[in-house]
Formats: C-alpha cells, sequence, structure tokens
C-alpha cells in the first residue's frame, strides 16, 4: 500500500473526530473564527510556520522541505451555510440555522491530514508546500480574493495548487475530475418591469407590468433555446416573480430575481447583455420602463490540463485506474478557487461520497447531505501525493491560456 494512504488510514478516527467537532459548530462565511483556530492550532502542533487573519479568517501554513525549491499549494474552504441541519446523527449541527451541508468540514479534516502526513516527510519534498485554508467560499464575494490580495500566493510564491470538493453523485471513493472550465461562470440579476398602476376595469389607462413580467420570462427563455449554441452549456432561470396586492389593482411594479450561468467569463457576459437587450425591448414594446442590475459572481474554475493530469496519475496509483473517473461535463455550480486558478496553475477535483447502501445520496446544499468519513483518509493521502508529484515534476505546468477574467 502506498505509505501516504497507509498513513493517512491510521489516522482516520482523528480525522473523522476532527470533522465531527467542525461539523457540530458550522461557522459561515467570515465568521470562521473558532474553525481557523482548531487549523491554526493542528497546523502549528505540526511545527508548520502559520500565518493566521489571511484575508479575514483564512489560514496558511507553509511546510518546508529538505530544500528550498518550487512551492505547491492545497487549499480547502472551511464555511457552512446559513440553513437548517435536519440529519439526527449525534454530530449534527448544534448552531439554529447554520450547517455543514456542503462538506467544507471534511474539505478542511482532509487538508489537515495531508499536512500531517506530508509534515513526517518533509525531508523528501523538494520545495514547500502551503497549506491554504479558506474562509467563506458559499457567500459572495468569497474568501478567496481576499486570501489572495492579502499574499497567500506570495513568500514563497506558488506555482501551482490542488483542491478538492465532495459529491455525492460519484461513487464513494472514485475521484472525478474535467479538464478545461469545469464550473460555470455565473450571475445573479434583480429586475423591475415599471409600469403604471390602475384599476382592472380600465387597462386603457394602465401599463401592466405583470403582462410585461409574463411577456419577458417567455422572451427571455428564446436566449437559451434560440439564440445560443445547443452545445454550449448556459442556464438563464427566474428564481423569484413578485408583484400585485388584490385582484382589482394593476400594480405599478413587479420584481424579478434570477440567474445567468455560462461555462466562461465570456460567454456569460454576452448572455447578459442579451438579456438586457430583451428586458429593455419588452418593456418598450408595453410602454413601460425597467431598471436591471446584475451582480458577477464567482468566475469559472478554470483545470490546467497539466495539473489534471498530474493528480489522475496519481489517483490511479492510490486507489486504482478504475476509480478515477475523467469527465466533460462541467459542473453547473460556482467555486471561488477559480481566482487561485486565475494566478497559478491549478486542478479543482471531485472526491465522490455517494454511497446508496449507507443512504449518503443526498445532493450538495440538503438539510440531509452527509458522507461517510472513510473519504478523509482518501482525500488526505492523495493531497499529500499530488504535492509531492508537483515538487519532484521535472516540468512546471504553466498557465495555458489567457486569463479569462469577469467584468467587476
Ligand atoms: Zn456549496
Ligand atoms: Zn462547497
Amino acid at each position: 500500500m502506498n505509505r501516504f494512504m497507509e498513513a493517512a488510514l491510521a489516522m482516520a478516527p482523528q480525522l473523522g473526530a476532527v470533522r465531527r467537532d467542525i461539523h457540530r459548530h458550522p461557522e459561515t462565511g467570515m465568521t470562521e473564527t473558532r474553525t481557523a483556530r482548531i487549523v491554526a492550532d493542528y497546523l502549528k502542533d505540526l511545527g508548520l510556520a502559520v500565518r493566521e487573519g489571511v484575508g479575514g479568517t483564512g489560514v496558511v501554513g507553509l511546510l518546508e522541505g529538505r530544500r528550498q525549491g518550487r512551492t505547491v499549494a492545497i487549499r480547502a474552504d472551511m464555511d457552512a451555510l446559513p440553513m437548517a441541519d435536519r440529519k439526527t446523527t449525534a454530530y449534527r449541527s448544534g448552531v439554529d440555522g447554520k450547517a455543514h451541508a456542503c462538506g467544507h468540514d471534511g474539505h478542511t479534516a482532509m487538508l489537515l491530514g495531508a499536512a500531517a502526513v506530508l509534515s513526517r516527510h518533509a525531508g523528501e519534498l523538494d520545495g514547500s508546500v502551503k497549506f491554504i485554508f479558506q474562509p467563506s467560499e458559499e457567500r459572495l464575494p468569497g474568501g478567496a480574493k481576499p486570501m489572495i490580495r492579502d499574499g497567500a500566493l506570495e513568500d514563497p510564491r506558488v506555482e501551482g495548487i490542488f483542491s478538492c470538493h465532495v459529491h455525492p453523485d460519484v461513487p464513494q471513493g472514485s475521484v472525478m475530475v474535467a479538464p478545461g472550465y469545469c464550473t460555470v461562470s455565473s450571475a445573479g440579476f434583480t429586475l423591475e418591469m415599471i409600469g403604471k398602476g390602475g384599476h382592472v376595469a380600465q387597462p386603457h389607462q394602465t401599463v401592466d407590468p405583470i403582462v410585461m413580467a409574463a411577456a419577458c420570462i417567455t422572451a427571455a427563455q428564446y436566449i437559451i433555446s434560440r439564440r445560443t449554441d445547443p452545445l454550449d452549456p448556459a442556464v438563464l432561470a427566474f428564481g423569484v416573480v413578485q408583484g400585485g396586492t388584490a385582484n382589482n389593482i394593476i400594480p405599478e411594479r413587479v420584481a424579478l430575481k434570477g440567474t445567468i450561468r455560462a461555462l466562461s467569463p465570456a460567454r456569460r457576459d454576452r448572455l447578459i447583455a442579451m438579456f438586457r437587450q430583451t428586458v429593455e425591448g419588452t418593456a418598450r414594446m408595453h410602454g413601460g420602463d425597467f431598471r436591471l442590475e446584475i451582480d458577477m459572481e464567482y468566475p469559472s474554475v478554470f483545470n490546467e490540463p497539466a495539473m489534471v493530469d498530474l493528480l489522475a496519475r496519481a489517483a490511479g496509483d492510490l486507489l486504482g485506474r478504475s476509480r478515477v473517473i475523467r469527465t466533460e461535463k462541467p459542473f453547473m455550480g460556482g467555486e471561488d478557487v477559480s481566482y487561485f486558478h486565475q494566478e497559478v496553475p491549478g486542478v479543482f477535483w471531485f472526491i465522490g461520497t455517494g454511497n446508496p447502501d449507507k443512504g449518503f445520496t443526498h445532493p450538495l446544499h440538503s438539510p440531509w447531505f452527509d458522507f461517510d468519513e472513510a473519504v478523509l483518509p482518501i482525500g488526505a493521502a492523495l493531497h499529500a501525493q499530488c504535492a509531492l508529484d508537483f515538487l519532484s515534476a521535472t516540468e512546471m505546468p504553466a498557465l495555458s491560456r489567457p486569463v479569462d477574467r469577469p467584468q467587476e
């Protein structure tokens, strides 16, 4: 058995206990002080140099190898979600309205495990390993950007970054990775269709924003079905429609909210332009007005192909090739690890947690989401192996594309 895997498996009970402790005490974006304390204390106990309060509540640990060479980073997010935990397990959330329903407690435990495993082999490392514990992945504008601004990738300069996310649609213990764009670029919109209120019996004296909103919702469907390449993944959806107070009053305004998602920031920006055109045309056609606000969310995560190959090789050696799934299919969620990948070559991969036999089938962000802690040592060992392989690789992966930054 691989020595990192052996070491990580021996730590399994400890990693499970750390995960459960964090799980019982979930902290949402930028309030992760207790979690950050646990992380910082753990890293200090391992003898690592630790920087706290990086970009808010972020923590960075540095493990120096036998010689000064490259520096590789492994990143985990630490935040919980503002939602109820409906599980009945003993380790369920002890905080009302907060839950680790996205598995970030597991990501944190896995990365601590990797730090523990690698710290015992520092003498074999041809460089340094940075352990980046990031706050606030779930809450915009995210914790990645402030950590970068606060120098998380500098001193020493990071040359490659690895991170993973649990995934209940992938069989437990398997690894899934997609080269190129692997998450979407998203934007939220808040739209107001502005008409002129009045009596329903005298529609000619009004401009009906309900009809305008209905026409706009219908017209927006054609942006995806008629104006977007069917082979380009894109989403345009409304999540909120609010307007009116009584059945005999035509209101002044209807409020709508929704989201636009595409595989690259550039495609997302084209969808936004088409949406604005549609909204404006519809409002004018009805003699009304509109107000549209766009909130740019995270840009897509770009997985550097050379980093994907490195991860896939390490995972194949560690777990067996049959447990490594390469996919072209992107994950339609957003992830702010994308900001790290804009700075240095990176790979963001998924570790499978789906286990129908044990009932671990609930999707991420479900109030019942949970996973088997048997995946923690697997993630820890693979993180460790990737770091070692990156530092001893003869060729350095480089950023292979123009940086595709979102509008800000
Ligand atoms: Zn999430
Ligand atoms: Zn997540």
